[in-house]
């Protein structure tokens, strides 16, 4: 028996340093794997890029969806006056207004595009002339907060209401229109609670997130036109009624190549239209 013990004792240490080897050498493979396929993702495969990205106002996008709720007609049959159609896409620019918005709003007037700004407090009072030129020429007005810091604008159960208010009054104060459309900073998902949620609907604001991210934000160059095609394409194959809402910015990159982007979208099919608060919101 001792004989038997003996040799079994360094057999067993090498079965265990043997099993430990494998196990390190799976996990360097996969490492090595899971790092090319994020490299590769920027080109290849944004859905599941914008699913794990960590980065502002990505959370959500592309997430699984429940398609048997989120249909076209759940959202829009309620307003007689739009002809939304799978067809349909919603252009939606965060952040604004800024010294952008000009040339922003220069490019849909060109395609006689209409598009939903969703606007921060601080920037309306720095740019109240762009304000007041979206509006007049027919786009939605939204309201994106006053700080658009996660750890301020998350804070508190009357956080968010209280920040939605004040941007709402502050736009008011330019264009005279009291809006409760709403996009909280970074989309709701998943920083935006539900009591938060509850004092939102109280107030009457009514908040939207995105089925489509540019990831203008992060590429700053024209790479955003093909990546909101790709999604696209996805989103029509794996969800064709969901609501083609996209995610873009108010800055430079995207006014640049918006005009490129809009001129791909009409020679697909597509037409604009903006949201409002009669629809019922897309929400992740
Ligand atoms: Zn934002």
């Amino acid at each position: 028996m001792q004989r038997v013990k003996k040799k079994q004792t360094p057999s067993n240490t090498m079965l265990l340093s043997k099993a430990i080897g494998f196990v390190l050498l799976t996990l360097i493979l996969f490492f090595i794997w899971d790092m090319s396929k994020t490299n590769m993702q920027a080109a290849d495969q944004p859905a599941k890029l914008s699913a794990s990205s960590q980065f502002r106002d990505t959370s959500t996008s592309m997430k699984a969806k429940d398609a048997s709720r989120k249909t076209l007609d759940a959202h829009f049959k309620i307003n007689s006056d739009k002809h939304i159609t799978d067809q349909t896409i919603f252009l939606t620019f965060d952040d604004g207004p800024s010294a952008t918005s000009n040339q922003l709003l220069d490019v849909l007037k060109a395609h006689q595009v209409k598009a939903t700004f969703f606007m921060l407090g601080p920037q309306i009072k720095e740019h109240p002339a762009a304000v007041k030129r979206l509006h007049q020429e027919g786009h939605q007005l939204g309201l994106h907060g006053i700080t658009h810091d996660v750890k301020r604008f998350y804070q508190k159960k009357d956080s968010p209401v209280n920040e939605m208010k004040e941007d709402q009054r502050i736009l008011a104060s330019v264009t005279g229109e009291y809006t409760h459309l709403v996009r909280t900073p970074y989309g709701s998902t998943p920083n935006l609670t539900d009591q938060q949620k509850a004092r939102l609907k109280q107030k009457g604001f009514v908040y939207w997130d995105w089925t489509i991210d540019s990831l203008d934000w992060k590429y700053k160059s024209s790479k955003y036109v093909p990546e909101v095609l790709n999604q696209l394409q996805v989103l029509e194959t794996k969800n064709p009624k969901e609501p083609k809402i996209i995610l873009m910015h108010d800055q430079p990159a995207t006014a640049k190549y918006l005009s490129s982007l809009i001129t791909q979208l009409k020679a697909k099919g597509y037409t604009f239209e903006v949201l409002d608060e009669t629809m019922k919101p897309l929400q992740q």
